[in-house]
């Protein structure tokens, strides 16, 4: 359906068009300034404050009633008046006073300036009624073609009004009702002849088209700019019968028959009641409420509906209003209604948002598929359980902090904020990006390690999501310019995950990325996918007294999965077990965890001095990241200690080297170090949809060059339902795992490093980590592009 509008009858852009039919004034054409010789009525107004109080210039002054949206109302006089200027200088008894032009809502003047006057006496003034933001109601005459984006100027009906002339500021105003029937507004308008209104009047009575429709359809109407409509905040407390009999919908008989039928039936709407009785259609009814209160019909359906405006209003306000919120900007909520009259509605919206309404009306059957839809989808997974994990800070909260806290757990927040968890826990994705851009927010979920941008935040929500986030996590609100760590714990079904939430600002905000921890692990020995021959490895060195297990490879390889693996292993021995760690990312029972904490100097290697006091028989240490603790750690696995950590290097044998590099000497090395599991993870083909290839001649070169049989045929992904058409479903573990023997030893000590070691490596039993990928990529495990990549 399109929507009908009321045209204008000028198409003039100008907000200040009226001018063009009227002698030049100074000033521009809007200004409002005294006539030239106009005498103060001093003795019409005994109360006007003496000679000695105003200034000079008394003569040039203008008396106005200034009416302000905090409700007070100022007396006093001002030389000159523009909807344009920033400030309004008011003299009033108490001397001069400047007025934010924001804060007043309307300005009465008690005698008309001579532009205004001009203005009066134009043609074409729509008698109007207007209804103030305090409840006033003035009845006045406007210019029609008057559209400023600030307000507009009225006149009054009668001589005998308080005031010559008004400015109306729209956020002074609730409604502007036309006083007229609508057919008269469509005459007066010019937007069509009296006999049109009549033919579709009877042509809707047959065919139950919505008189819009029909003006429109046959070129009697024209459709205008939608955006230009919701600035018109437009609103009335008239009744919807008097309405649709104007509009020559229903006559008063059948209005008659529906109030009494209502009368026995409280809590039915009467517009509803119209319909159930086949009195008028729900298109007519919306139509004509369209075009009486000038508001914009939409099809729902056409609407380019933002979703961030859905999380503004909490869902029993939706749900109790039928109300949908369709679009959202910096100050304004935009909302489909199906009943414009409902001022309950419309108060508690704003009350609740604390932004400007626009109301544009919608169809009621396609408003309610709409709003069941809305919470249909989004209520069996909106449930998320929040622990905060963070310490309780002891320290005296600001208020700056207390305020900030308060604006960001509007509860539409809370529901967005979980809905960007559940959706990066239900795409099982490891990490989730919030990154500000210039006039946006990129959301994006990291899965099976590609970030894939889900949608955009505006700005407004990515504030306010980003201090939710910084609360939960237990950052600092009030610091915006410094990079933080934080985390918190969710838990959703049967799922407990941690996220480790990064904050860094950058040029246009501050950016989010929260790490999703496998809290609850599967992380046993036998699941990570290794070798049985290795996993007995493992589970032997895991018993030994002392000596050092590192687990090496890039960011998001599962090194920590693995360690930890290896640390329940032996969970249930009688060992005293410790981890430095940074954050805790799985909780172990019978482990003695220790968080990191460098802001108060509880540094790795720190820590790691502290806890060999401690008389531990297991370290593990999260990360050998510097020098000094890569040194105290190899102090403790030749100590006594078995020593476990993860360094970041993409072979077994580039460990050695890059151990050296951070001071070790070889000879200790060669004694403390026990083995090295080097891995990866790369995506795991769907099985479902995995496509076999022939091997091309690249991939072939590639594979002779590592001494590799070249197999007939490779695997690249396919699309299905079942991996959500990415072809990958998970991860795998592509990995070498070298355990030192005594040539080992005996090579590192001697400084030997690279290809020469690789070669002892492998012949003491370590299988290659590209071996590993070539055995995955030839069972379909692994794609033809993972393959090469890790072969390069
Ligand atoms: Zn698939």
């Amino acid at each position: 359906m399109d929507a009908t509008f009321l045209k204008r009858t000028s198409r003039c852009s100008s907000s200040n068009c009226v001018s063009q039919s009227l002698p030049p004034m100074g000033g521009g054409s809007d200004c409002i300034q005294p006539r030239s010789g106009h005498q103060p009525r001093k003795r019409q107004h005994p109360n006007t404050p003496r000679e000695g109080t105003m200034s000079p210039a008394k003569k040039d002054r203008l008396r106005v009633r200034v009416i302000l949206l905090n409700g007070k109302t100022l007396h006093g006089f001002i030389a000159h008046f523009s909807p344009s200027m920033n400030e309004l200088p008011l003299h009033t008894k108490h001397g001069r006073r400047m007025i934010l032009l924001d804060e007043i809502a309307y300005i009465l003047f008690q005698h008309a300036a001579d532009g205004a006057m001009l203005k009066s006496q134009l043609p074409n003034l729509l008698e109007v009624r207007i209804t103030t933001f305090d409840g006033k109601i003035y009845r006045a005459k406007i210019q029609k073609t008057e559209f400023n984006p600030r307000g507009f100027h009225a006149f009054p009906v009668h001589t005998d009004s308080t005031f010559a002339h008004a400015y109306f500021f729209h956020r002074g105003v609730c409604l502007v009702e036309y006083a007229k029937p609508l057919g008269d507004i469509l005459v007066a308008e010019k937007l069509t002849g009296k006999e049109d209104v009549q033919q579709a009047l009877d042509k809707q009575r047959k065919g139950q088209v919505p008189l819009g429709h029909i003006l429109l359809e046959s070129g009697k109407l024209n459709e205008q700019d939608l955006q230009n409509s919701l600035k018109r905040q437009q609103w009335m407390r008239a009744k919807l019968g008097e309405v649709l009999i104007e509009s020559g919908h229903i006559d008063s008989e059948e209005l008659e028959l529906a109030l009494t039928e209502q009368r026995k039936r409280h809590d039915k709407r009467l517009g509803d009641l119209l319909i159930e009785m086949g009195l008028i259609t729900e298109e007519a009814l919306v139509s004509a409420l369209s075009i009486k209160f000038h508001l914009p019909l939409v099809n729902l359906d056409e609407y380019p509906i933002n979703d961030d405006a859905h999380s503004e209003l909490q869902e029993d306000i939706i749900m109790r209003y039928q109300v949908l919120p369709i679009d959202i900007d910096e100050t304004t909520l935009t909302v489909a209604t199906a009943d414009p009259l409902d001022i309950d509605a419309y108060d508690a919206i704003r009350f609740h948002t604390n932004r400007r309404i626009r109301q544009v009306i919608a169809i009621p059957s396609q408003l309610r598929q709409y709003i069941d839809d809305l919470f249909a989808s989004g209520r069996a997974e909106d449930w998320l359980e929040i622990d905060q994990l963070h310490e309780e800070e002891e320290d005296e909260e600001t208020e700056v902090t207390q305020l900030a806290l308060k604006g960001s757990e509007a509860v539409p927040i809370v529901r967005l904020v979980n809905k960007i968890i559940l959706e990066g826990l239900r795409k099982n994705a490891s990490d989730i990006h919030i990154l500000p851009q210039a006039d946006k927010t990129i959301l994006a979920y990291r899965i099976n390690g590609e970030l894939l941008q889900e949608t955009t935040l505006d700005k407004w929500h990515e504030k306010r999501v980003v201090a939710r986030l910084k609360i939960l996590s237990g950052m600092d609100v009030t610091v915006h310019r410094m990079p933080q760590d934080g985390r918190m714990a969710v838990r959703h079904e049967h799922l407990a995950r941690e996220l480790r939430i990064s904050c860094i600002p950058n040029a246009h905000g501050e950016s989010i990325v929260m790490r999703i921890l496998h809290r609850e692990s599967s992380a046993e020995l036998n699941t990570l996918g290794l070798r049985g021959q290795d996993q007995e490895a493992l589970q032997r060195q895991m018993l030994r007294p002392f000596g050092l297990i590192l687990a090496t490879g890039p960011t998001g390889s599962g090194k920590s999965t693995t360690l930890f693996a290896l640390l329940k292993s032996i969970a249930d021995t009688p060992k005293h077990i410790l981890t430095i760690e940074d954050p805790i990312e799985m909780e172990i029972p019978g482990i003695n965890q220790i968080q990191v904490n460098s802001r108060i100097g509880m540094s790795f290697s720190r820590i790691l001095r502290n806890v060999l006091r401690h008389d531990p028989d297991v370290v593990m240490v999260g990360e050998m990241r510097d020098p000094e603790t890569a040194e105290i750690g190899i102090q403790a696995a030749l100590t006594g200690h078995l020593m476990l950590s993860s360094l970041h290097t993409n072979t077994a044998v580039d460990t050695v080297v890059r151990l050296i590099d951070l001071g070790i000497p070889a000879y200790l090395l060669a004694s403390a170090l026990n083995a090295v599991i080097s891995q990866n993870l790369v995506r795991k083909l769907c099985p479902n949809c995995r496509i076999s290839l022939p091997v091309d001649s690249d991939i072939a070169k590639l594979l002779q060059q590592t001494n590799m049989d070249i197999p007939h045929r490779l695997y690249v992904p396919g699309q299905c339902d079942a991996c959500h058409g990415t072809g990958f479903i998970g991860r795998v573990m592509v990995y070498e795992l070298l355990e030192l023997n005594d040539t080992m030893r005996m090579a590192i000590h001697d400084g030997l490093v690279g290809q020469e070691l690789e070669k002892l490596a492998i012949q003491a039993g370590m299988v290659p980590k590209t071996r590993h990928a070539y055995e995955l990529a030839t069972a379909g495990e692994i794609c033809r592009d993972d393959l090469m990549h890790l072969l390069i």
